[in-house]
């Protein structure tokens, strides 16, 4: 939400509340008039019919209009209870509407009063009578009765009425609020002004307006995200980068050595990305691909391309691991290539060339003065007091995003000022609209088919009772000399907790299950040196089983493996799943993932079953997002999306429509030169270098 005076008085100026309701406030996120203004009702409860007295259904819910003629206040025979009855009259008819113990009651309403009551009808013997209804004057604006009425969750002691009450009053004050957008934008897509769809959205006149507000507040929301996207777009091409020009034959060559060719689909994102190196503005691209496609190599050839060239490459992986394998898959491909120039750095390790006797120190020394040309790691490779003296090039594996401040922190990195190119690689496929939400700002290079000759890894969901058969399906496997890992879900967000998960499940397959084979195992709290021999071990195959926890394996390439065992598989998300599952069917064995479940309801059941049945992963993503929701897949943290309030992700024409007037917006002089967009521009970027 853009800055605006008024959106930010606190709370308390509007409204004296106790600070005990102040607190109750902040747990809903309220601390401003703007948070109030922007804290949407979850529902909303027809009683916009007014009915005539006559017309009342006995035990019905309705709504009447009527006039006060007569209030009598008394203490039943019953001794404590206070009770008020109010004779009502709609001209035709008239009604008693009676209320225990609210002894206030009689001080609100006068005689002569035009009231809204909403309660249960009852009709005895041609008599209309209402017991404790809810009751307004029509004179004020209704909001509890006679309308479509909002209902809020709660929390602590703030209850509807108040809650609706206190954001009627921000709306009688708001009309001074001016909408930030252009009017060319309201009038073309025929959205009403932010005032009236705020009031409309909590206060709807009716259906049509309220979903008029609901699109218009999406919009805004989802226009805002793309704005940010595009400025710190803007923002960062707004310096130059190297001119990497390919030379073809050089490439052509490496090409022909591989071991495979490449896909259809590899060649096209390779050019993509070696045009977009050829110009001298940074390149901020995403690769996008099913587990397995091979992404890697259409970036390491966009990185040997670099180094031709004679600049620097960053490889940039979320793992030591991770990081650790990409370096000796480079090395053990190119070995005359990268021998000399390439290096390894993480926080537990720094090696060049294959020797492992640089210390941090002098690997910075070999960054600085332009020595390595290829560098692996972990986020330290950008984090630390690093710097290059021409990185040309950073690739970024299996993360979200990148974002602003990353990038900001990029833009120092180099002794020339120059600023690299980016390219990033998604841990999971995304469906289209998706990843315009997710990442508005970066061009998209697609693999859609996978290398020719690979694996359907054959996926079941085994019932408790076929676990013993399951067991011995596996011990016939790694019999034939092949492996199998075994996955055990987070327990809690502690590394502990998992840790002791994982154990758990290692000592039990150890002694219980299989106590002839070599079990091995890794987690979290290992030190990244334990970690790197088990991997190892784990390839050379001196190990046949990996118990591993669930979130520092992604990515691992382990050819031997065909077994994927996943425990407590209902924990996870269908990409998640996916995702392990793409760790075997690596080589030309028949592969295998066993799904066990703790949760055997039909609902976890069968979204086992979908990935049973189910192999593309961008399919998969697509229904992973409709049943659990993005926040499930893509965490609470992804940079922009907390800010959503209302948009949702599968807002498809919404977004799209988004993505189309920010380019617009930031484009075309005549929209930003407003004075109320310069303004919301200016907002927007304080806001984004924030976050
Ligand atoms: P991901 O896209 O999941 O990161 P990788 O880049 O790790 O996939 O590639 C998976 C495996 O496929 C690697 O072992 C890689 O060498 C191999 N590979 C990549 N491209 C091809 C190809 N065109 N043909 C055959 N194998 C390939
Ligand atoms: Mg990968």
């Amino acid at each position: 939400m853009a800055k605006n005076f008024f959106y930010h008085t606190p709370l308390s100026e509007l409204h004296a509340i106790t600070n005990s309701l102040q607190k109750d406030f902040s747990k809903l996120n309220i601390k401003t008039v703007g948070d109030l203004l922007w804290y949407f009702p979850w529902r909303y409860d027809d009683l916009s019919e007014v009915k005539k007295i006559a017309e009342l259904q006995d035990g019905e819910l309705a709504t009447i209009q009527v006039t006060v003629l007569k209030i009598n206040t008394f203490r039943s025979w019953k001794k404590k209870i206070i009770i008020t009855e109010v004779t009502v009259s709609d001209g035709e008819n008239k009604l008693h509407a009676t209320w225990f113990n609210q002894k206030f009651i009689g001080q609100i309403l006068k005689i002569g009063d035009e009231i809204f009551l909403n309660g249960k009808g009852q009709i005895k013997s041609n008599k209309y009578s209402m017991s404790s209804p809810s009751y307004e004057k029509v004179k004020d604006r209704p909001l509890h009765s006679a309308r479509l009425v909002p209902n809020y969750h709660l929390s602590g002691k703030i209850s509807q009425k108040q809650l609706r009450f206190v954001i009627d009053k921000a709306l009688k004050i708001a009309p001074s609020v001016e909408d930030p957008f252009p009017v060319e934008i309201l009038n073309k897509e025929k959205y009403p002004w932010l005032f009236e769809s705020l009031q409309q959205i909590h206060f709807p006149n009716d259906e049509k307006n309220l979903k008029k507000a609901i699109q218009r507040l999406k919009f805004q929301e989802l226009l805002y995200l793309q704005l940010k996207y595009q400025l710190a777009k803007k923002d960062y091409q707004a310096n130059p980068s190297y001119q990497i020009v390919a030379k073809q034959t050089v490439l052509d060559k490496l090409i022909k050595d591989l071991p495979f060719g490449l896909t259809a689909d590899q060649k096209k994102s390779l050019d993509e990305v070696l045009f977009d190196l050829a110009e001298n503005k940074p390149m901020n691209r995403l690769l996008e691909g099913d587990v397995g496609s091979g992404k890697t190599i259409v970036a390491m050839l966009a990185a040997l391309s670099t180094i031709q060239n004679g600049q620097q490459v960053a490889f940039m992986a979320p793992t030591e691991i991770l990081a650790r394998q990409h370096y000796l898959n480079a090395i053990k491909l190119w070995p005359k290539l990268l021998e000399k120039n390439t290096a390894l750095l993480s926080h537990s390790q720094q090696l060049f060339g294959l020797e492992n006797i640089s210390t941090k120190n002098s690997i910075s020394k070999l960054l600085a003065n332009g020595q390595i040309k290829l560098i692996f790691g972990t986020h330290s490779l950008i984090q630390e007091k690093i710097s290059y003296k021409d990185l040309a090039l950073v690739i970024i594996d299996e993360q979200h995003r990148f974002g602003v401040k990353q990038r900001q922190a990029l833009k120092t990195k180099n002794s020339d000022k120059l600023v690299p190119h980016l390219l990033s690689m998604t841990a999971t496929p995304i469906p289209r609209t998706l990843s315009l939400t997710l990442y508005g700002d970066l061009d998209i290079s697609l693999i859609k088919t996978k290398p020719l000759g690979r694996q359907i890894v054959k996926t079941f969901l085994i019932p408790e009772k076929k676990r013993t058969d399951a067991y011995n399906f596996i011990r016939e496997k790694i019999a034939l000399g092949q492996q199998a890992f075994v996955i055990c879900p987070l327990i809690d967000e502690s590394e502990q907790l998992d840790a002791k998960a994982v154990l758990k499940e290692y000592e039990k397959l150890k002694k219980e299950i299989f106590p002839e084979l070599n079990i091995s195992i890794v987690h979290g709290q290992m030190s990244a040196k334990e970690k790197n021999t088990t991997m190892k071990d784990f390839r050379d195959k001196k190990s046949d089983i990996l118990v591993a926890t669930s979130v520092i394996e992604v990515g691992v390439d382990i050819p031997g493996a065909t077994l994927m065992v996943i425990e407590s598989a209902e924990r996870f998300g269908l990409s998640q799943l996916h995702q392990f599952r793409g760790r075997v069917g690596r080589n030309d064995l028949e592969s295998f993932c066993l799904l066990f479940t703790t949760d055997p309801s039909k609902s976890s059941t069968k979204r086992l079953q979908i990935l049973a049945s189910e192999n593309d992963g961008f399919k998969l993503a697509e229904l992973d997002l409709e049943l659990r929701g993005s926040g499930e897949i893509f965490g609470t943290k992804q940079t922009g999306l907390m800010a959503l309030r209302i948009a949702k992700l599968t807002d498809n024409i919404l977004i799209k429509k988004a993505q189309k007037w920010a380019k617009e917006i930031i484009n075309n002089k005549k929209y930003r030169s407003q004075t109320q967009v310069i303004k919301l521009l200016e907002d927007l970027k304080t806001e984004m270098h924030l976050e």
